[in-house]
């Protein structure tokens, strides 16, 4: 019981961390957050970043302003490089 608690507490600290990152490089635009949209060619934003447990994956949504949503899978290690480099861009802004 205690285990399953302590699995569900980390889910939810690891999805929040990442909502906190994701509005943060939102607004300083951070690399990572901008595609170009595939079916139209237009800029395209960061939506969402979902965790998926059972890959080991994050699925980041992105939206075009004509609408398109596609998505792309990046590994926990690779988002947690990403996360770094946020921080890191962010201690140059106040430094
Ligand atoms: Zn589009």
């Amino acid at each position: 019981m205690e285990k399953v608690r302590n699995k569900l507490a980390k889910k939810f600290a690891m999805k929040a961390l990442f909502m906190i990152i994701f509005q943060i490089s939102k607004s300083i635009h951070m690399s990572g957050i901008f595609r170009k949209c595939p079916f139209c060619k237009e800029n395209a934003i960061l939506k969402i970043i979902e965790p998926d447990f059972q890959r080991g994956v994050f699925k980041r949504t992105f939206k075009c302003k004509n609408g398109h949503e596609f998505s792309e899978e990046v590994s926990f290690d690779e988002e947690r490089k990403w996360v770094k480099e946020v921080f890191e861009e962010l201690t140059k802004m106040l430094y």
